[in-house]
């Protein structure tokens, strides 16, 4: 559990990449820079963790690209204290990410392998989230309605009941589409019944499984 200083400096890098693709949200590369990305992935590809790049993490499943990651929570633009929900914990990345953004992070994860994982491991850097293991489809309705959504593999559709869960004024970012890419899309609620919608560019993501609910 090591963060050195030549870490350090390769993440210092890859915030100035970030920042070259396009990043200005300074509260996001911020988070980011004090995330030892390395610890979240297999020992294998330590040494590629500070590279703009996706990599495997066990269970079929992948750490997303730090510009995804930047990009989506960029779109989300997240306030300090604001109540936010995670689908797909995954690693932990990007729940901790949002954790240095001060958010109040809720995050569900299908495979209990990763779950567990993730429960043990975040809180040794010192990120505390509330860890769910669930069905990101049903959300969490005893801790709605949620600031933000942010939602970290790709929906066949925007998931109504996660809809439902958003508060008014609140904003969600799903990529959605399943085939080979997906269409990052920002769901904000404007009225109880009303939401804008639109679209982002097109991202990779590994699919979002089980029972899927109509969405609309
Ligand atoms: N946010 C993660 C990304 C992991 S990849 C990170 O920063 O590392 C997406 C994750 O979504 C996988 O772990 C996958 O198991 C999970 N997932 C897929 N379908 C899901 C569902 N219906 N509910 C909750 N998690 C789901």
């Amino acid at each position: 559990m090591k963060d050195t200083f030549r870490h350090k400096g390769l993440r210092k890098q890859l915030m100035d990449e970030l920042s070259d693709k396009g990043i200005s949200d300074i509260s996001v590369l911020n988070a980011m820079a004090k995330i030892p990305r390395h610890l979240f992935m297999d020992n294998a590809f330590i040494n590629f963790a500070y590279q703009d790049k996706a990599f495997p993490i066990g269970a079929g499943q992948t750490i997303s690209q730090p510009y995804t990651v930047a990009f989506q929570t960029q779109l989300l633009s997240v306030n300090p204290y604001e109540k936010v929900l995670e689908i797909g914990t995954g690693s932990g990345y990007q729940a901790a990410v949002l954790f240095f953004m001060d958010a109040d992070v809720h995050t569900i994860e299908r495979q209990k392998e990763l779950f567990q994982k993730t429960k043990d491991f975040l809180p040794k850097l010192g990120c505390h989230c509330n860890f769910i293991f669930g069905d990101g489809y049903k959300g969490l309705s005893n801790f709605a309605p949620f600031d933000k959504i942010i939602v970290t593999c790709g929906a066949p559709f925007v998931p109504q009941e996660l809809k439902k869960q958003l508060r008014v004024g609140g904003k969600m970012v799903v990529p959605v589409g399943d085939g080979d890419v997906q269409v990052m899309t920002l769901v904000e609620r404007v009225s109880d019944e009303n939401y804008n919608i639109t679209e982002h560019g097109e991202f990779l993501f590994v699919p979002m499984l089980s029972d899927r609910e109509r969405g609309v």
